[in-house]
């Protein structure tokens, strides 16, 4: 059983109203093309940021810029309009716990994803906004940002933690630290530990300047020797893109040694094997 749950159901850019990209046409395009690709479980996982009351959660002005649409009425169209599982990607927010939190419990997601895109005011992966280019080492990034993900993990109000070594994503654009990796990424294992959540494996990476699936090979293997649940996911933003390079996935985790991925219903979380 192949699965996409981390599925926006429209571009991040202006002009992509609900009206035209949260319609039956545009969740069969996308139910359509998972099956072409052998997808049978296919959710989707709107920006909690284009939504107005994200606003309650964070005052971000990146956020303000963006939250115009109504989540309760993105929950309506999928469950009444869709066969597609309904999941949100809910930023961490360090400090914002509770605000997250009473937005998360208020609806009745199937999975929701938890993301690590801000570092305090700052964005890992934005140009706007953007944590590099102020001289700060990238050591000092890469800590904070595997801590940061480990919190989230922590908090247990995520199933899912998406893309889980983004901080890569600039690749040789970017400041990287030297030397092995592995280093890094206790603190973000040991928060998925303590807060039971399923690590997402995302073929986003290779459309992203590092050209890599997140997260690498390493941070995988110790993943499997910590006992950690997989979910498999593109990042698609349209249609075209779901199950984006799943080739290049489902052999990484053959070589890692997992054959079995996570399924989600109404929060419940099961494993299916892959093949
Ligand atoms: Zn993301
Ligand atoms: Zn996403």
């Amino acid at each position: 059983m192949l699965t996409d749950y981390h599925v926006h159901l429209r571009p991040d850019d202006e002009d992509t109203p609900p009206s035209r990209y949260f319609t039956r046409g545009n969740a069969e395009r996308y139910r359509e093309a998972a099956e072409e690709r052998g997808i049978a479980e296919l959710g989707v996982a709107e920006h909690i940021h284009r939504f107005t009351q994200a606003l309650e959660v964070w005052q971000h002005p990146w956020w303000r810029r963006w939250a115009r649409d109504d989540v309760d009425a993105y929950c309506a169209f999928v469950r009444e309009e869709t066969d597609l599982r309904l999941g949100i990607e809910a930023d961490f927010v360090a400090g914002a716990e509770d605000r997250i939190a009473s937005f998360l419990d208020a609806r009745e997601w199937d999975f929701v994803v938890g993301s690590v895109h801000f570092l305090r005011d700052e964005a890992v992966d934005m140009e706007d906004w953007s944590v590099w280019g102020r001289g700060e080492p990238a050591e000092k990034i890469w800590r904070r940002y595997f801590e940061t993900v480990g919190e989230a993990a922590r908090t247990g109000m995520y199933d899912i933690i998406a893309h889980p070594d983004l901080v890569k994503v600039w690749g040789r654009d970017a400041p990287q630290p030297e030397g092995d990796l592995r280093r890094y990424y206790e603190p973000a294992i040991e928060g998925c530990l303590e807060g039971g959540v399923a690590v997402e494996v995302s073929t986003a990476g290779l459309r992203k300047p590092v050209g890599e699936i997140y997260p690498s090979r390493r941070f995988l293997e110790v993943v499997v020797d910590a006992g950690l649940p997989v979910a498999l996911s593109s990042d698609a933003h349209v249609p075209d893109q779901l199950g984006h390079r799943y080739e290049d996935a489902l052999a990484l985790l053959e070589q890692v040694g997992i054959g079995e991925l996570c399924v989600f219903e109404r929060r419940e979380r099961r494993l299916e094997p892959i093949g």
